[in-house]
C-alpha cells in the first residue's frame, strides 16, 4: 500500500505582503526561500517560507491577498500549525514575543507559546525532543540552539472525522495515534509512517456544534502531503480514487508536481513531490532574493512585476 511520508506544505492566505514577510522572515526567522506569484492568478504574490532549502515538513506558503476579508476559522479547514523549537527554547521566544509585542498564551505547562500571525492565522511554538538535533536556520538575532526547525504538527476542524479518517489511514498510510477528549472538542492525533521528526502528526479536532469557515485573510488554503516521487504519487493518487474522491491530473508547481482533492469534510488536500526542491531555479544561498516565474509567465515578467506590490 502507498504512504505519504509526512506533511509537504501547508498554504495560507496573507494580507499585506511586506507585513508577512516582516513577520514570518524577521520575527519568527523563517527564511523565505521564494518570492513568486500565485501560478494560477499572477496577479497575485506567493510567499514560500521554510527552513534553509525549504525542506519537506518546513514550508508554509502564503497567497498574498491585501483586498480579501478577514477570513473566519471553521470547520472543514486546517485551523492552527504548530513549529518545533528545540527543548529549553520557549524562554528564548517569551522574551522575544514580549520585545517584538507579539500576543501569545502559554500552554504545555510553558512549553509551548500559542499566537497568531499578524492575520489572525492561529501558529504555535513547541518544544519538540526531537528538535535540536535537526539543522537550523539561524538568523541573525535568533541563535540556532532556539529556531525553528518546522512543523510538529497541523490541527483541521471537521464535521465528519470518521471520514476523514479514512482518507488519511486507508488514502495516505497513516495511523492513529490517540484520542482526547478536551472540553467540547474530540481529538485523535494522527502519525505518519515512520514518524519523521518533522511533519509527522496532524491532529483531527471535532465536536457536536461547529460553525463553517469562510476562507479568507488568515485561513490556510490547503494542506500537502508528500509523496517521495512521481511513482508514489500515481500511487497514492489511485488510493484516493480507490475511495471515491476525486484527484486533479498532476499539476507542474516547478519546485514539485501536485494533485488536488477535496476530503469529505471539505479541506483540501494536495499530495506533492518532494522534488525538484526551490534550488531548481535559483541557488540556495540566493533562494528568495528575486521575483521567480514558471517558463511560462517569464515572457510576461515585466507587467507582471509591475502589476505586483512592491515587497523590499
Ligand atoms: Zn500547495
Amino acid at each position: 500500500m502507498p504512504v505519504s511520508s509526512g506533511i509537504h506544505h501547508l498554504t495560507a492566505i496573507c494580507g499585506e505582503p511586506m507585513r508577512a514577510i516582516d513577520f514570518h522572515a524577521r520575527v519568527l526567522g523563517l527564511r523565505l526561500v521564494k518570492k513568486t506569484v500565485n501560478f494560477d492568478d499572477p496577479s497575485a504574490w506567493h510567499f514560500y517560507f521554510g527552513d534553509e532549502t525549504g525542506s519537506p515538513g518546513s514550508i508554509l506558503t502564503f497567497f498574498a491577498r491585501p483586498d480579501a476579508e478577514p477570513g473566519r476559522p471553521g470547520a472543514g479547514e486546517v485551523v492552527s500549525l504548530a513549529f518545533a523549537i528545540p527543548m529549553d527554547a520557549a524562554a528564548f521566544w517569551i522574551d522575544r514575543f514580549n520585545d517584538e509585542g507579539v500576543p501569545f498564551g502559554l500552554a504545555e505547562g510553558g512549553r509551548a507559546l500559542a499566537f497568531h500571525n499578524p492575520d489572525g492565522l492561529a501558529l504555535e511554538l513547541i518544544e519538540t525532543a526531537e528538535a535540536g538535533a535537526l539543522p537550523a536556520y539561524a538568523g541573525e538575532d535568533i541563535p540556532a540552539e532556539c529556531a525553528i526547525r518546522g512543523f510538529a504538527n497541523v490541527t483541521l476542524l471537521v464535521a465528519d472525522a470518521a471520514a476523514t479518517a479514512r482518507v488519511l489511514t486507508q488514502g495516505l498510510g497513516w495511523t492513529p495515534e490517540s484520542h482526547a477528549r478536551l472540553g467540547d472538542y474530540m481529538r485523535i492525533r494522527f502519525a505518519a509512517p515512520e514518524k519523521p521528526a518533522l511533519g509527522g502528526a496532524l491532529d483531527l479536532l471535532t465536536s457536536q456544534t461547529l460553525a463553517t469557515g469562510a476562507q479568507g485573510v488568515g485561513s490556510v488554503h490547503h494542506i500537502a502531503f508528500r509523496a517521495r516521487d512521481a511513482a508514489e504519487q500515481t500511487a497514492l493518487a489511485q488510493a484516493i480514487r480507490d475511495l471515491d474522491l476525486t484527484p486533479t491530473q498532476v499539476r507542474d508547481r516547478t519546485y514539485f508536481k501536485s494533485i488536488y482533492f477535496r476530503e469529505p469534510s471539505g479541506v483540501l488536500f494536495e499530495i506533492a513531490t518532494d522534488g525538484p526542491g526551490f534550488a531548481v531555479d535559483e541557488p540556495v544561498d540566493e533562494l528568495g532574493a528575486r521575483l521567480c516565474l514558471p517558463p511560462a509567465l517569464e515572457p510576461r515578467r515585466a507587467a507582471i512585476l509591475k502589476a505586483l506590490p512592491r515587497v523590499g
